[in-house]
């Protein structure tokens, strides 16, 4: 059977990740999380200064993009690719809500998006992958064999998210600071020049706020079952 390319895109904390990895398993897929690839970048400039966040001065990073590699590694017991900086297992560090509240400003740098964009599509060159991110089926896959669009209410994300973090341990954080996370990721997303966040006109909207991950992975599964022997 033909290896497709599968690209799920949309907004924070929508499940995107979840889906992608469901459906890699099932498929034996390669599973590319690519915000993780925007936050190794984003831990990289925060634990070296790059950027001067009062007038948003990009040279810094910009100077030292060459010097940052960002892979991944399958771990066999989570079952899932882990992300690394620089050789450096970095997976738990750039979940942070720190991490999170700095990482859509250096997504808006088109030279970390060209950097990462291309590292992308050559992960894709043989097919049989999953990818999710912000613009996969818009600039990274622009001919993906299938894509997806995921939305949700900003509160029923923001309860997700905020779960996950209590979940890890992470005891700083607040309900209401996660959803003002949530929101201003979705805005700077949506709004920076550079690749913004928008559907791909041949994308299937999913909008998964009152939707179990079962029914959802269901559904999906079988969209995707059609395109395969299509
Ligand atoms: O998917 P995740 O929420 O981990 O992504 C973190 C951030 O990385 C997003 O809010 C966005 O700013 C950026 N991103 C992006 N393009 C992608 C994936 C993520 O700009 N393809």
């Amino acid at each position: 059977m033909k290896k497709i390319i599968i690209a799920i895109d949309g907004f924070s904390s929508t499940g995107k990740s979840t889906l992608a990895k469901q459906l890699a398993k099932k498929l034996q897929y390669v599973y590319v999380d690519t915000g993780a690839m925007y936050r190794a970048v984003a831990l990289y400039t925060m634990n070296h200064n790059l950027i001067n966040i009062e007038d948003f001065d990009a040279e810094g990073l910009i100077s030292k993009i060459k010097d940052i590699k960002i892979h991944f590694e399958f771990n066999e017991s989570k079952g899932f690719a882990e992300v690394f900086l620089n050789d450096e297992n970095v997976e738990k560090e750039i979940r942070s809500l720190e991490v999170s509240q700095f990482v859509s400003q250096v997504s808006t740098i088109s030279a970390v998006r060209a950097k990462l964009v291309e590292q992308q599509q050559e992960m894709g060159v043989n097919g049989g992958i999953v990818m999710d991110g912000r613009d996969i089926g818009t600039v990274v896959f622009p001919n993906a064999d299938i894509k997806f669009f995921m939305t949700a209410s900003a509160d029923k994300r923001a309860k997700r998210r905020y779960k996950e973090l209590l979940d890890r341990g992470d005891e700083n954080v607040t309900y209401a600071r996660v959803l003002k996370n949530v929101e201003s990721r979705d805005y700077i997303d949506s709004t920076r020049l550079d690749s913004p966040l928008i559907k791909a006109d041949d994308a299937i909207a999913i909008d998964n706020s009152d939707m179990g991950l079962e029914e959802q992975f269901e559904r999906v599964f079988s969209l995707v079952n059609s395109r395969l022997k299509g």
